[in-house]
């Protein structure tokens, strides 16, 4: 089996390898993908620290040119990408697919986004001064990755760091490393310089902790979960560099008496389940008026009669397996919390077995949950989702922002009263109205507040943000 090794300085390096596991069918071996040392740390960090001064002042048209041949190869690659990223992460071909796409499209935008660097340009307070405002790259940017979006979350942090002129040192998570060297590769053949991208897979604990205690990374930008989230500020604070995090969600789905009930339970049901629960912006509260309760219930009920579990590169499949064999625990294990709590186990929870060896679960749905139970507190981040019972939209409200998280939120109404009403009041940097709580655009700000967030939003044009520092230059005429 061929090695996929990491970049660093523009090689190809590494020998200690470690496996990639499908978890649709542990039996088959993705590829095997070499683990970096403190040491390959630490040369990449100072083979980005070296390329910056020539990458920082390249002309943006090179830029360009390389963001957009990635962009292009990545969309003519889809298909193969896409089963790729289904067969080491376990969502669906389709979604899978999907997220490939949305990978070129990023890559695409932030190709554009080079040609549209821009400043300002204001009179002094003064007389015959001239003051002009520009935006220049940060440095070395450190970029620490999750599993879920194998794809989607290296593009939204490499394309925004290359086209703003900074370099990477880019930690894709243990689990999905196939993805990330991937899209390094054809970067780095699009023509990227020696030492502006380095990927360096392996541990958090060694990788992703080296570059947290070096002071040559300028910028950090996490997504992850909410302890590791922790641990970055504090180092970053110490280095007194910028740092942006994405973390963990506890997001409400909110349904009043006056929806479309078919409109309301599909939505339900995709933010709960679709990626098999696994996405930061699933919906794991579903709030829900007294007057609709049993009957959004019971139809909920239905649909989940006609959702497949199965293999992820099956065709039909839609929902794939549970990542890995801990994530798989972690989620058996809040299902016994939330009986043992008072809640009633309304639909699934039970392991399923396929024709494959994969961790298989299906969808659960509690109901009679209360928004005080650790099921409604913690993020559990699998197909597992409560059903909270409420008098009205007021207190539904209440109870969507009663919690620490703040990503996203939806509601399920047909009231433009209502719906403005939530859009203004609901804590969450997202919100969507008759819409899944997940499944954002490319092209506009993607981040929450509370404990789900820190630092400016990425996506779009609002990522330059964290990916560049203001300059205010006066110039007496
Ligand atoms: P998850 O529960 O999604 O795996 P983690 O926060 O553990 O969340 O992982 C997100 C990313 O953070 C992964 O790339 C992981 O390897 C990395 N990571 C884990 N521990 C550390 C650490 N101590 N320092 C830096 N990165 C880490």
């Amino acid at each position: 089996m061929t090695l996929h090794q990491n970049l660093i300085a523009g090689e190809w390096v590494g020998t200690d390898a470690t496996k990639n596991i499908n978890p649709s069918n542990t039996d088959d071996v993705v590829g095997e993908y070499a683990r970096a040392s403190v040491e390959d740390t630490k040369t990449a960090i100072s083979a980005a620290k070296a390329a910056f001064q020539a990458w920082s002042r390249s002309g943006i048209l090179e830029r360009h040119a390389i963001l957009r041949k990635t962009a292009d190869e990545i969309v003519a690659r889809k298909d193969e990408l896409g089963r790729l990223l289904s067969r080491e992460e376990g969502k669906t071909v389709a979604e899978g697919i999907g997220e490939t796409v949305r990978a070129g499209q990023i890559f695409d935008f932030f190709a554009g986004e080079c040609l549209r660097l821009a400043g300002e340009v204001l009179p002094s307070i003064r007389p015959n001064i001239g003051v002009e405002i520009t935006r220049e790259p940060v440095g070395v940017v450190g970029i620490i990755t999750p599993w879920n979006f194998p794809i989607a979350i290296p593009a939204w942090k490499i394309a925004p760091a290359l086209c703003y002129g900074n370099t990477v040192v880019f930690k894709p998570a243990e689990l999905v490393p196939g993805c990330s060297w991937a899209i390094v590769d054809i970067l780095h053949r699009a023509g990227l310089p020696k030492g502006v991208l380095n990927l360096v897979m392996g541990k958090g604990s060694v990788v992703g902790q080296t570059m947290l205690d070096s002071p040559d990374v300028n910028a950090i930008t996490f997504t992850g979960s909410t302890g590791t989230g922790k641990r970055v500020a504090s180092a970053s604070i110490e280095h007194n560099r910028k740092y942006q995090l994405e973390m963990g969600g506890k997001n409400p789905f909110v349904v009043l008496d006056d929806a479309d009930l078919t409109v309301a339970v599909e939505a339900a049901v995709n933010s709960a389940f679709f990626s098999t629960g696994q996405r930061c912006t699933a919906s794991s509260r579903v709030i829900v008026t007294e007057g609709i309760h049993d009957r959004f219930v019971a139809a909920v009920g239905e649909r989940l009669k006609g959702v497949v579990v199965d293999d992820a590169l099956k065709t039909g499949t839609h929902i794939g397996p549970v990542v890995d064999e801990s994530q798989l625990k972690q989620d058996t294990d809040y299902i016994e919390i939330g009986q043992k709590e008072g809640a009633r186990l309304a639909f699934g929870g039970e392991r399923l077995k396929r024709d494959t060896p994969g961790f298989y679960l299906a969808p659960a749905l509690f109901t009679e949950a209360t928004n005080d139970m650790r099921i409604s507190r913690e993020e559990i981040f699998g197909p597992v989702a409560a059903v909270i019972r409420v008098k009205d939209y007021e207190e539904a409200l209440f109870v969507a922002n009663d919690t620490p998280f703040g990503l996203s939120s939806g509601i399920a109404t047909t009231s433009l009263k209502h719906a403005t009403h939530f859009k203004r009041n609901v804590e969450a940097g997202m919100v969507m109205v008759n819409l899944p709580t997940a499944g954002v655009d490319f092209h506009v700000p993607f981040g929450g507040r509370k404990g789900s967030s820190h630092g400016s939003r990425e996506q779009g044009k609002y990522a330059n943000e964290f990916y560049t520092t203001v300059k205010t230059a006066y110039t007496l005429a």
